[in-house]
C-alpha cells in the first residue's frame, strides 16, 4: 500500500485523531492487522519532530496506529544533523507528504534553557539550540516553546536542501504545532 494522501489530507487526519484523543475516546485498533500490512515496508503519512517528554505521546496525541508517523524526538525538539537526515529519510524517502515540528507547554528543556545556569556538558548542547529562542522572548517559557518551533523550522529549512527542494516543487508542507496537557489540544502556530 503505498501512502498517496497529500499535505491536507494528512494534516486532517492529524487534526481529527487529535480531537478523538480530546475526547478520551481512540479510534479502536486492529494492531495485529496493521502489523501484518506494514510487515513488509512502511508509508508513514506525516513525519513529526516532538520533544521526548513522556507525555507528549505523538502517536496517542493524533489517535493513529502502527505504521502511520515516522517519528523523530529528543528533548526539547533540537535540530541537528542525525535529526535532519532522519527528517530528510522521511520525506524524501518514505515520502511524507507533512513534515510536522511539534513543541508544548511547559517543556523541561525550554524551561531550563530560559533559566540559564549550570548542566552537563551534552545537556548544554541542547541548551545551546534553544538560547537564541529564549533570549529573543526575554526567558518567557511559552513565547520561547513558540519562537523555538518557528527557529527549528527555518534551521531545517537553511540546512536541507532536501527538504527545501520537496517544499518548493508542493510535495511538501511544513507545520509548526504546540501540544497542551490540560485539554490535550494541539494548536498550529505556524
Ligand atoms: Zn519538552
Amino acid at each position: 500500500m503505498v501512502n498517496f494522501m497529500n499535505a491536507e489530507e494528512a494534516l486532517n487526519k492529524l487534526l481529527e485523531g487529535n480531537k478523538r484523543f480530546m475526547s478520551g475516546k481512540l479510534a479502536e485498533k486492529d494492531v495485529g492487522s496493521a502489523r501484518e500490512a506494514t510487515k513488509n515496508g512502511q508509508h508513514p503519512f506525516a513525519t513529526i519532530l516532538a520533544c521526548s517528554d513522556s507525555r507528549v505521546c505523538p502517536e496517542f496525541i493524533f489517535d493513529v496506529n502502527l505504521g502511520e508517523i515516522f517519528l523523530v524526538m529528543n528533548a526539547g525538539n533540537v535540530v541537528e544533523d542525525v535529526v535532519l537526515g532522519t527528517v530528510e529519510y522521511g520525506v524524501e524517502h518514505l515520502h511524507t507528504p507533512l513534515l510536522i515540528v511539534m513543541g508544548h507547554e511547559k517543556c523541561g528543556a525550554v524551561t531550563a534553557a530560559c533559566q540559564g545556569g549550570e548542566c552537563p556538558p551534552k545537556i548544554a548542547v541542547i541548551m545551546g539550540k534553544i538560547k537564541s529562542s529564549s533570549e529573543k522572548c526575554s526567558c518567557d517559557v511559552e513565547k520561547t516553546v513558540n519562537e523555538h518551533v518557528k527557529c527549528m523550522i527555518e534551521n531545517i529549512r537553511s540546512n536541507s536542501e532536501t527538504v527545501n527542494k520537496l517544499e518548493k516543487e508542493g510535495k511538501l508542507k511544513i507545520i509548526g504545532m504546540k501540544y497542551y496537557f490540560e485539554d490535550g489540544r494541539v494548536e498550529i502556530t505556524e
